[in-house]
This record gives C-alpha cells, sequence and structure tokens, in this order.
C-alpha cells in the first residue's frame, strides 16, 4: 500500500514537472511530423502505383480493342498474372475463356450492362471502360476494366481485365515499414528527451534542494555553480540574492543589538540613581543631581528612540518623500533659529554665511530635519576657545548645495568613512558624555546616517572634509530645479 502510494506520489510529481511537459509537447510535435510524412509518402506512393497498375491494364486492353473477331484474337497463355483477372466473353455474356483468377457470372453481366449504359452515354461504343464500385467481395482492392472485341457494328464479345491496386502488397509494406520506423523513432524521441530534459532540469532541483535547505538563520549557503548558461545565471542572481539577504539579516541582528545596548546604559544609570535616591533620606541636593541625570538620559533615550523610529521607517519603506520647490537658504535659516538655543547652552557661535537663493526640489521637513542634524553635531562636537559654526547655502553647475563647518577638533581619517554607519561615533567616550553634565555633547551615532539617506531621497550626495585639530564642513548637494528639469543628477563623488 505505502509502495503504491510512493509510486502515486513520484507519478504525480513527474506529470506536473516541466520536463513531462517538455517531453509531452515535444511527442505531440513529434508524432504530427510523423504522421504528416506517412500520409504524404502514401499518398504519393499510392498514386504512383495505381497509374502504373492502370497504364498496364490499359495497355493490355489496348492490344484487344477493336479486333475483327475472337478468331484473330489470339490470347497468350500468360497474358495475365495469376492474381490478374481475364475473361473473355460472348455478346450475351458466356464466359468463353478465363485466366487468373475467377470472378462470378454475376459479376460478368454486371460489368457488360455498365459498358452498356457507359458506352451509350459517352458514344464511343468500342471505349474501354472502368469499373468503379459493385466489384466482388473477393476483389475490393482490384481494378476492373471492359474492353468491347469486334467492329463497332459487330461487337463479337467482350474481355474483362483486372488487377489488384498493390499487386506487390507494396503499399501494405511501405505503410508498415513507415509505421514501424515512425514508432521507433518516436521512442527513442521520447526516451532521448526524458534524458535531456532531466539532464537539463539538473540544476534546478540543485537550486531547489539547497534553497530548501536554506532556513532563515543560515544565510550563509551558495549554489557556487559555474555555468555560464541560463541557468548558471539564475543560480548566480540567487547567490547574489542571498548574499544581500544575507547581508541586510546581519544589518538588522546588529542594528537591534545596537539598539538595545545603547539602550541599557541609560536604563542602567536611570536604575542606580532612582536606587540611590531611594536608597535613604538625603539632602536636597542630591535629589535634584539624581532627577537632571534621568531627566538627561530621558532625554537621550527620547532622541534615540526617535531617530530610531525614523531610520525603521526609512528602511520599510514607508517614508513619504514629498518633492516641491523649496529654497534650500530658507531651510538652512529656521534649522539655524531652532538650534540657537543648544548654540547658546554650549556657548558657540553660530554664523549664517552666504545665503543666496538656493531652489531646488525637496520635502521640507526632510531637508530641515537633515541641515538641523548637522549643525546640532557640529555644535555639539565644537570644542576650544572659539567656538564656531559656520552655514552657508548656494548654487553652482546646476546644482543647489548647503555647507555646515565648525571649527571644532575634526575627526581622524580612520573615522571618517565609519561616520555615516549607524551607531558609528567617532570617539565612544567622549561622545557618549558625562551624564551629570548635560552640556557634554550626547550622540547615538544614528544622525549623519538620517542625514545620508535623506540626501539620497533627494538625488543627492553628502560630502565630508575634515583637519584634525581645526575643523570639519559637511556639504550636501542636490539637484536644484534648474538641473531637475534638466534631468541632472550630482556627479561629485562623496567622502
Ligand atoms: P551622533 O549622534 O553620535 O552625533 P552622528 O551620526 O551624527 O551621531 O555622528 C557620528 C559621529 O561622527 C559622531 O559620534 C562624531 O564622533 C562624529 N562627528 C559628526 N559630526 C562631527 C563634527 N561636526 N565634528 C566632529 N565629529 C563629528
Amino acid at each position: 500500500m505505502r509502495r503504491l502510494k510512493r509510486f502515486l506520489g513520484w507519478v504525480d510529481r513527474l506529470v506536473h514537472s516541466i520536463r513531462f511537459r517538455l517531453v509531452l509537447w515535444y511527442a505531440v510535435i513529434l508524432v504530427g511530423i510523423l504522421a504528416a510524412l506517412t500520409v504524404f509518402v502514401t499518398v504519393v506512393e499510392t498514386r504512383d502505383v495505381h497509374n502504373d497498375v492502370l497504364t498496364r491494364l490499359e495497355n493490355r486492353a489496348s492490344l484487344l480493342v477493336g479486333r475483327r473477331s475472337f478468331g484473330a484474337l489470339l490470347i497468350p497463355d500468360n497474358f495475365v498474372d495469376s492474381n490478374e483477372v481475364l475473361v473473355v466473353t460472348g455478346v450475351d455474356g458466356s464466359v468463353l475463356a478465363t485466366q487468373g483468377t475467377a470472378v462470378p457470372q454475376d459479376f460478368v453481366l454486371q460489368a457488360l450492362h455498365v459498358w452498356q449504359v457507359q458506352s451509350q452515354q459517352s458514344n464511343l461504343p468500342l471505349s474501354v471502360v472502368a469499373l468503379t464500385g459493385n466489384l466482388p467481395s473477393t476483389h475490393t482492392g482490384y481494378y476492373f476494366l471492359v474492353a468491347p472485341v469486334g467492329d463497332r457494328d459487330n461487337i463479337q464479345g467482350f474481355a474483362i481485365l483486372g488487377s489488384p491496386l498493390d499487386p506487390g502488397g507494396q503499399l501494405r509494406r511501405l505503410l508498415l515499414t513507415m509505421l514501424a520506423g515512425s514508432l521507433l523513432t518516436l521512442a527513442i524521441a521520447l526516451g532521448g528527451g526524458l534524458w535531456l530534459a532531466d539532464r537539463a532540469m539538473r540544476p534546478v532541483r540543485t537550486i531547489t534542494q539547497a534553497a530548501r535547505e536554506i532556513s532563515d538563520t543560515d544565510l550563509s549557503r551558495r549554489l557556487n555553480m559555474k555555468g555560464r548558461d541560463e541557468l548558471g545565471q539564475l543560480a548566480d542572481t540567487f547567490d547574489g540574492m542571498l548574499a544581500r539577504l544575507q547581508a541586510a539579516f546581519e544589518r538588522q541582528r546588529q542594528f537591534v543589538a545596537d539598539a538595545s545596548h545603547e539602550l541599557r546604559t541609560p536604563l542602567t544609570i536611570v536604575n542606580l540613581e532612582t536606587t540611590r535616591a531611594l536608597a535613604g533620606k538625603r539632602p536636597a541636593g542630591e535629589y535634584q543631581r539624581a532627577l537632571t541625570v534621568i531627566r538627561s538620559e530621558n532625554d537621550f533615550m527620547s532622541a534615540l528612540v526617535n531617530d530610531l523610529l525614523v531610520l525603521a521607517r526609512m528602511d520599510a519603506g514607508q517614508t513619504n518623500v514629498e518633492l516641491k520647490p523649496v529654497d534650500l537658504a530658507d531651510v538652512a535659516i529656521e534649522a539655524v533659529e531652532r538650534l540657537e538655543g543648544l548654540a547658546a547652552r554650549n556657548g558657540v557661535r553660530v554664523e549664517i554665511g552666504d545665503l543666496p537663493e538656493a531652489p531646488m526640489r525637496g520635502d521640507r521637513q526632510y531637508l530641515l530635519q537633515m541641515i538641523s542634524n548637522l549643525v546640532d553635531n557640529a555644535i555639539k562636537y565644537t570644542t576650544g576657545p572659539e567656538r564656531r559654526v559656520c552655514v552657508e547655502t548656494g548654487t553652482r553647475e546646476r546644482l543647489a548645495w548647503v555647507r555646515v563647518s565648525d571649527s571644532g577638533p575634526g575627526i581622524p581619517p580612520e573615522h571618517l568613512a565609519h561616520i555615516f554607519d549607524r551607531f558609528y561615533r567617532a570617539d565612544q567616550a567622549r561622545t557618549r558624555g558625562d551624564p551629570e553634565n548635560t552640556a557634554a555633547p550626547s550622540g547615538s551615532g544614528l544622525g549623519l546616517s538620517i542625514v545620508q539617506w535623506i540626501a539620497q531621497a533627494h538625488a543627492g550626495q553628502v560630502h565630508v572634509t575634515s583637519q584634525v585639530g581645526e575643523g570639519t564642513t559637511f556639504e550636501v548637494t542636490f539637484p536644484s530645479a534648474e538641473g531637475r528639469a534638466a534631468g541632472v543628477e550630482t556627479k561629485e563623488q562623496g567622502t
């Protein structure tokens, strides 16, 4: 029972497989071709053989027609073959002589009657008349002619000549050979077709098997099929897709791990502070300090959760960037105004440099967040006696740009390539800050990732140049309104 089930399962899989359908179509087409060929060859050959038979019979008949009398009619012994028919009759239909196979008397009379009817119609009494239909059952595959003997006015009798349509069995043999050949060709073609289809489909099975074995926790498997054909390309594409999936999963995992890690520190600090404050009676100043620390950590977590939310939306493609005409200079002024408080607290002077009109198409809210992040960083990280941040905008070569520069400590070259990575902080100790000193810079390392995403969503690029000890300049370029109309993308290389 189990064997039968397994067999039925195999048949079901085979019937639904591509190779079976391929072979089936192949077989249908082949059968069609073979049938057409057989019909064509048989028809042509049958016509040729029948023509030969007719010509032979007519030649024989022409020897008899028009003879004056039976006296002059000397019929040689082997005038017809043994499977042929020759019946010599008198005018009344009485059989005078026969050669070859015999035909019934009825048929003889019927043949003469047909001759009479037809010769009257054609007005040629001495013509040879071919008989079709009403043949004796023993002679169904035969062709008969009736040839009159004697003068037009004085018919002496008749000779009825008959011959099988396929005298040597040639047509039957041809048909059998064609059938046998077709069946053999079909069998070989089917076997070969199945084998070929099976071979061709083998890489597909490998791919299916591999796909089945890959679980979402192990995306490191690759097919590594070397073929350069279509299936090799499919396998390559599959491998590429796996690599991208693996990288995406890895990023996701890292992201969750980093996010949890980032949240753990402030949560631990809040926990410590509250535990310490609740442990016993403390002076009022102590509570104030604890609450300040808790508020600072809370601010940090709010900012972090906000950034995480923005990034998650960006990753999920749920952001709706609406491109409308906007002046980058306007947005820059708004960002600076928003951060004036922070700048004052940090003792940083924010200068607004040249702000000529910089028209572009963009989403004001996102652009505002982008410039705010850059100015916020510049304010946070600027140190030293003369703390200065400069914001400028402008246009050049169909590009609109915004530049934020500071007189801060700069970013060491080894960090420069990574500052746009999520959760990356050039100096972990410094940037996380001192929770008791709210003026100390504290960041989660997400600000620049968001800046980059927003720039890219506007077909823009972020460029950064930094000199350790002197300062850092971030510049973001976008296709200007005019550039977009001309279909120009920013071509400069970002650092
Ligand atoms: P964060 O929230 O830590 O500021 P960002 O993604 O905005 O995260 O920045 C990543 C890192 O790049 C920062 O931690 C900092 O070390 C460095 N960085 C960014 N902007 C500046 C700047 N203007 N000057 C010096 N370092 C900077």
